[in-house]
C-alpha cells in the first residue's frame, strides 16, 4: 500500500500510466499480468492481514494498483474495494460505532443516503444532514459524539461544490475526521489530500476505470486510517477480484487524456446549452453563471464531464427530447467513453420524497448528462437537433 517509490513520478500523466507498476517488470511483462490466484504460498507471515489471499487485499494486483491510487491523490495510501458502495460503507463501519455522530452533506449519492439514512441508525449510529454551502448552520448541528464530516465534492445531479475550505478548517477545530466521495471529479480534477482531507472515497465504476465494464472501489488517504479500512474490509469481504483489478489499472492508464477530453467537451456543451432558446436552465460549475463557479476554478483542476439542465416546457420538453435524441444513451451510472443522459428525478433520486427533491432544486424535468468522450460537434448537433421544436 506504498507510494514511495512513485516519488520519480512527478506528473498525473505519467503517474496514471508508470506508478504502482512492479520494478522489476515480472518476467519482463510491460503490463501487469493478472495473479489469477486465490492464495499463496507462505512467505513467512505472521499476522493473518499479511497472509497473501485475494480477501485480504494484498495479492499483486491490488498491490498495483494501491501504490498507484496513492500517487494520483498525492495520498500516502490507498486500497480498492469490490465497488464504491463497499469503499463508503466499509469506511463508515471503520469509524463509527453505536453512539456516534456523523455531520453529513445533504444531497447524496443515492445509495449512500440510503445507508445513512436507513442502515446506520439500526447500528446506533446517528447522524445530521447540513447544507454544503451553508457553513454558518454546521456547528449548531454539532454533538460531544460527532466524529466525522462526510462531504461530496461535486453533487449529484447539481453538480454544486461545497464550502470545502470551511468544512476542512471546521473538521481542524472540531477533530472531526473528513471523508470526501471525489468520483465525480476524479484524481485529474481534484486531490483531496492535497488539501488535508483524510479520506478520499471513490466508485471507480465512473471516471477511473472510465470504460462502463467493472463495479469497483477505493480508499485513499492517510496511512494509518486506510490500513484501518482494509482490516474492516478484509472482515466484511467486499474486496475487487484480480481481473477486475486488472481492467481498472488499464482504465487508469488512460484517465488523463480521456478526462481531458470530458472536461473539455462538458464546457463546450453546457455553453452551447445556456444560449439554446429550447433549455431553461443549465447547471455546470465552468460556467461563471454557477453558483462556486470561482471556488471550483480556485480548488479544481476541470470542471468535469457532468452537467444537467433543464429544457424549457417542463415535463413534456424532457420527454420529447429523450424520443428525439440520438447520440447519448439512456442509462444510469456516468463516467464512462459514450454519452448517457438520465432523469434524475425517476432514476438516481426516486427514492427521494418530492418535497426533499423540490427542496434541493432536483425538478421532475431536470435532465443530468455524462458527457462521453465521442466529437463534441456530433454532441451538439444533436442536442440541437432533439431540443429543436
Ligand atoms: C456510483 C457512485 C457511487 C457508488 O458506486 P458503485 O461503484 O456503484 O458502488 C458512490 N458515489 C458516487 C458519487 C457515485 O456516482
Amino acid at each position: 500500500m506504498t507510494g514511495e517509490k512513485n516519488v520519480v513520478w512527478k506528473r498525473l500523466a505519467t503517474k496514471v500510466v508508470r506508478a504502482g507498476e512492479p520494478e522489476p517488470r515480472i518476467a519482463g511483462a510491460v503490463v501487469t499480468p493478472i495473479f489469477q490466484s486465490a492464495m499463496f504460498e507462505y512467505g513467512g507471515e505472521s499476522d493473518y492481514h499479511d497472509l497473501q489471499y485475494i480477501r485480504l487485499n494484498n495479492t499483486p494486483n491490488h498491490t498495483t494498483l494501491h501504490a498507484k491510487l496513492a500517487a494520483l491523490e498525492n495520498a500516502e495510501a490507498a486500497l480498492v474495494t469490490a465497488s464504491g458502495m463497499a469503499a463508503i460503507s466499509t469506511t463508515l463501519l471503520t469509524f463509527l460505532s453505536p453512539g456516534d455522530h456523523l455531520l453529513v452533506q445533504d444531497c447524496l449519492y443515492g445509495g449512500t443516503h440510503d445507508l445513512v439514512t436507513g442502515d446506520l441508525p439500526r447500528l446506533g449510529i446517528e447522524f445530521d444532514f447540513v447544507a454544503g454551502d451553508d457553513s454558518g448552520a454546521w456547528e449548531e448541528k454539532l454533538r460531544p459524539t460527532t466524529k466525522a464530516f462526510y462531504f461530496e465534492s461535486m453533487s449529484n445531479p447539481l453538480l454544486q461544490v461545497p464550502d470545502l475550505e470551511a468544512g476542512i478548517a471546521f473538521a481542524r477545530a472540531h477533530g472531526l475526521l473528513t471523508m470526501i466521495d471525489n468520483t465525480f471529479p476524479s484524481p485529474c480534477n481534484f486531490r483531496p489530500a492535497e488539501h488535508g482531507i483524510d479520506l478520499s472515497l471513490h466508485s471507480c465504476t465512473k471516471y477511473l476505470n472510465g470504460h462502463s465494464d467493472i463495479v469497483a472501489g477505493a480508499v485513499i488517504g492517510r496511512r494509518e486510517l486506510v490500513e484501518e479500512v482494509r482490516r474492516k474490509l478484509n472482515h466484511l469481504g467486499g474486496s475487487l477480484d484480480p481481473h477486475a483489478c486488472f481492467l481498472l489499472d488499464r482504465g487508469i492508464k488512460t484517465l488523463v487524456v480521456r478526462m481531458r477530453q470530458h472536461n473539455e467537451s462538458a464546457q463546450r456543451l453546457a455553453e452551447f446549452l445556456s444560449e439554446h432558446p429550447g433549455v431553461k436552465q443549465v447547471n455546470y460549475p465552468g460556467l461563471a453563471s454557477h453558483p462556486q463557479h470561482a471556488l471550483t476554478a480556485r480548488l479544481f483542476d476541470g470542471f468535469s464531464g457532468m452537467l444537467s439542465f433543464e429544457p424549457q416546457g417542463g415535463i413534456d420538453a424532457t420527454r420529447r427530447y429523450f424520443e428525439k435524441k440520438r447520440l447519448p444513451v439512456s442509462a444510469p451510472s456516468l463516467g464512462g467513453v459514450e454519452t448517457l443522459a438520465t432523469i434524475p428525478a425517476t432514476t438516481s433520486h426516486a427514492g427521494m420524497s418530492p418535497q426533499d427533491r423540490q427542496r434541493l432544486g432536483i425538478t421532475d424535468s431536470l435532465i443530468r448528462i455524462s458527457v462521453g468522450i465521442e466529437s463534441s460537434e456530433d454532441l451538439i448537433e444533436d442536442f440541437d437537433r432533439a431540443l429543436s421544436p
